[in-house]
């Protein structure tokens, strides 16, 4: 019986260096320590001892009873602190995603239209978001008496204690009237930013929204050229060889004036929901700059012509993709933004 015991405690510290995972540890278990197992058996067969025997047998049957559960023990706690990993990973379970950002849809329209005019010869100037009343009108060519002067349609900037009136700027123009004050011709320039106007918001309007301003002036600068220029950015921007057209329009700091549509991307002309039916999309409002503008910067308009554009960010982007509504774009709703 003692040999016996001898010969299972060796098989059992063999046993014990081959647990590798959950299955080999349950097995280790069943073999010596369960209730059909190695040390069941033996204390069943103690009753066969030879009674002068049994003090011996009895001691080295509990010391090894003892020894197995403490292996059993030490390994199932080694093998818990693991966490099982081995055994227990499920490979076809779906990864984690991790959310990457983009930058905003009108963050990367603004670039791709800077983008579009650099290559050609622009350069881009920032101006103010606050001006004074002579860089977002008078210098613009828009009197006192304009409606949009009104404090119904711009905000105006408690300008308290100082000398002129302050006011959020209502288109980026004002940033063309800053770049012809502190440089001269030939000047070509487009002035993306913010603008601000006292608006209702609702589906086609907002009280903040963005503009991209251009302005090219030269000697000798023609419409021929303006429309030149305004086609080759409707073909990078909104598609290669579509059509275009010139409609007369008004501005206060241009004349002529005009807008300019686009063949609708989506009907290619034949009509749709998007261009209305009409198979054109406006895409921007443009002109010869107003001799009145160069009077108030101090060019000689006999010298000196020029024209401008200004291109509205939201809606250009309405055009393009069919976006039925502007607040959309300021709802950060990850569903819409992660599309672009
Ligand atoms: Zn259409």
């Amino acid at each position: 019986m003692l040999d016996k015991i001898e010969s299972i405690k060796s098989e059992a510290l063999n046993a014990s260096s081959g647990i590798s995972d959950g299955d080999s540890l349950e097995q280790f278990r069943i073999k010596f320590l369960g209730r059909k197992g190695t040390i069941h058996e033996l204390f069943e067969g103690f009753k066969d001892v030879k009674p002068d025997e049994k003090g011996k047998v009895g001691k080295a049957l509990n010391e090894l009873k003892v020894l197995l559960q403490k292996i059993y023990d030490d390994k199932k706690s080694e093998y818990e602190k693991t966490g099982g990993a081995d055994d227990e990973a499920d490979i076809t379970l779906p990864g984690r995603t991790f959310n990457k950002g983009t930058r905003h849809l009108i963050h990367q329209a603004i670039a791709e239209i800077t983008g579009i005019f650099s290559k050609i010869g622009f350069d881009i100037y920032e101006g103010p978001e606050i001006e004074d009343e002579f860089h977002n009108f008078d210098a613009l060519n828009t009197p006192e008496y304009h409606p949009s002067r009104d404090m119904q349609d711009t905000f105006y900037v408690d300008s308290k204690g100082k000398d002129k009136r302050y006011l959020l700027r209502t288109h980026t123009s004002p940033g063309q009237v800053h770049v012809m004050e502190n440089s001269k011709p030939p000047i070509r320039v487009i002035v993306p930013g913010k603008v601000y106007r006292n608006e209702e918001v609702s589906a086609r309007s907002l009280a903040v929204f963005h503009q991209i301003e251009g302005l090219y002036v030269d000697k000798g600068v023609n419409f021929r050229e303006l429309k030149g220029t305004l086609d080759h950015y409707a073909w990078e921007f909104f598609g290669k060889g579509l059509k275009t057209r010139l409609r007369p329009s008004f501005f206060p700091f241009t004349e002529p004036s005009a807008e300019m549509d686009v063949e609708c991307i989506l009907c290619k002309g034949d009509g749709c929901r998007v261009c209305k039916h009409t198979g054109w999309l406006e895409i921007l409002g443009c002109g010869m700059v107003d001799p009145n503008v160069f009077q108030s910067v101090g060019y000689d308009p006999d010298e000196y012509t020029g024209f401008a554009f200004g291109i509205g960010i939201e809606r250009t982007l309405m055009v393009k993709y069919g976006i039925p509504d502007i607040r959309i774009f300021y709802e950060n709703d990850i569903r819409f933004l992660k599309q672009f």
